[in-house]
């Protein structure tokens, strides 16, 4: 029976396993090479200020509410959260804004209002669509271990086929968008759930609409950032009796008797374990920074499959000329420009959407006095192993970025002292061995869902747990990929 549980890396993946072992009795120690829990879900430090440096949009309140109850205890207990009213505020250039609402008819009729009452009459089918989309996948797939596309068959069952098929599986996001939107700009907006997972919408299933519907469930602010989702769960496993460890690298997974049998750190050490949980993103394994055995305990990731890396600025700076809310999109002037420069040209973006999100704003958009927390993203290609960016192209990226804010109005009165940059380079020594991919491999053509390792390896006794895991990125998905990690070391499912 399995007693001894080692995780490798303290990620919201490894975070959640780790809760769930140590609320079942097992003996857990996390080793985490940074210095806090949270891995992308960082803190980033400037002056007094804390920023969310990684993910900031918290969603699939479930998610978490079920594992906090499988560890007996009340996620409201441990973590403020606050229900947005506005989703996001979306911007073209120095045209027309368009607000997205938790309240579905609050959005058509602003999506009304922005592009007439056909477009209002679209939405309103693609919100029904989307649902119908999470609904026919959410059992047989987000929640389930790892299915293949025949397993995926048997778990649905016949009607469930039907569904599965009517999301239209085959068919790109981009297509399938344009079913239901005559305007560019909304096809582009409801697009861009496809960068929630690193990829394109131009070759991404028409099933990541789902995103939408997550969105639309609710997107929740927590008190204190996101980093404090991290804590949460560090500090009631530790209460359960996990043990953390921080500074804590782990060189080489250990293997006797055929199965994973505990670590070596970078310094040396050996802990022993019954078994072995990986948090690391799953081409740190493949590429072997784990030693020759463990290597082969799963596929090789190509690096032509990573998603979508990203440039952000963390800022504290004063800001004017735009109305705010928490979250808020900058577009481009050209989604398929934009695509095709990221994945087909492999180069930042020339005309970058820019997400800004404003940590120290909700709905409420009247202007701040003195500096505010941003986070300002753009996505860009992971190549940062072995392409990074030359100063050159940085400065580049960063001038279209804040000129694309101009361009809307919104001036960030920054200094090279109020400001930290993130490149795909700086990602690749975060994660490693991602090239700065942030969201495992691309979610791109029909069968990529299907391409991500599942929880167990070829290696006995060794488990896989992340968002470069099943079911996927993004923080719900990878604490699902937590959890199915637990249930299969303690209920063997
Ligand atoms: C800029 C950005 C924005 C994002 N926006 C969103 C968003 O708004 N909403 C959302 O839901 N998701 C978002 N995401 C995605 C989301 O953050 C990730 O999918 C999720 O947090 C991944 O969690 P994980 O469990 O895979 O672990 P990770 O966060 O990847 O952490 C893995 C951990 O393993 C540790 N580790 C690796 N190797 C070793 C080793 N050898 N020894 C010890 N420790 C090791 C690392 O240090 C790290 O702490 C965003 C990500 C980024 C970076």
């Amino acid at each position: 029976m399995t007693q001894r549980v080692v995780i490798i890396g303290a990620g919201i993946a490894g975070l959640s396993a780790a809760l769930m072992l140590a609320a079942r009795g097992l003996d857990v120690t996390v080793l985490e090479r940074q210095s806090a829990p949270g891995g992308k879900m960082r803190h980033i430090a400037i002056g007094e200020a804390r920023i969310d440096g990684g993910p900031t949009v918290f969603t699939m309140r479930w998610v978490f509410d079920e594992i906090f109850a499988a560890a007996n205890a009340r996620l409201e207990d441990h973590l403020t959260l606050q229900k947005v009213e506005v989703l996001a505020r979306h911007a073209w250039g120095s045209g027309p804004r368009l607000d997205l609402f938790a309240d579905i008819q609050r959005s058509a009729d602003a999506i009304g209002a922005f592009a007439g009452p056909k477009e209002a009459r679209g939405y309103l089918d693609f919100v029904a669509r989307a649902k119908k989309t999470f609904a026919a996948l959410e059992a047989p797939f987000i929640r389930g271990s790892r299915p293949s596309p025949m397993s995926l068959v048997s778990r649905a069952g016949l009607g469930g086929v039907g569904q599965i098929l009517a999301t239209s599986p085959f068919s790109n996001l981009w297509d399938a968008l344009g079913a239901h939107f005559g305007d560019a700009r909304l096809r582009q907006l409801f697009g861009r759930y496809a960068t929630y997972v690193g990829s394109s919408p131009f070759l991404a299933p028409a099933t990541l609409m789902l995103i939408a519907h997550v969105e639309q469930e609710g997107v929740w602010l927590v008190e204190g950032g996101m980093h404090r989702v991290a804590r949460a769960f560090e500090e009631l496993a530790t209460a359960k009796g996990a043990r953390f460890r921080y500074e804590a690298d782990v060189a080489e997974i250990l293997v006797g008797n055929g199965r994973a049998s505990g670590v070596r750190l970078a310094d040396g050490e050996v802990l022993q374990a019954d078994a072995v949980i990986c948090n690391a993103d799953v081409a740190a394994l493949a590429g072997g920074r784990f030693g020759g055995r463990a290597t082969r305990a799963v596929e090789a990731v190509p690096r032509a499959t990573r998603s979508l890396s990203a440039i952000t600025w963390a800022l504290h700076a004063p800001t004017d000329g735009f109305p705010l809310v928490r979250h808020n999109v900058f577009f481009s002037p050209n989604s398929r420009t934009e695509f095709d420069e990221l994945t087909e040209q492999g180069r930042v973006p020339s005309k970058p959407t820019v997400y800004v999100c404003a940590q120290d704003r909700g709905d409420d958009d009247t202007a701040l006095e003195g500096p505010e927390r941003l986070l300002c993203l753009i996505n860009a290609p992971a190549r940062g192993d072995y392409r990074p960016l030359s100063d050159a192209a940085l400065a580049q990226a960063e001038s279209t970025t804040f000129e694309t804010l101009e361009r809307a109005g919104l001036k960030v009165h920054r200094s090279p002292q109020t400001t930290q940059v993130t490149t795909p380079t700086g990602f690749d020594a975060l994660f490693p061995a991602t090239g700065g991919a942030l969201y495992g491999q691309s979610t791109h053509g029909w069968s990529s869902s299907f391409a991500r390792p599942g929880t167990e390896t070829k290696l006995p006794g060794l488990y896989l747990a992340s968002g470069s895991a099943h079911p996927g990125a993004g923080v719900p998905m990878a604490a699902l990929s937590g959890r199915l990690a637990a249930l299969r070391i303690t209920d063997g499912r």
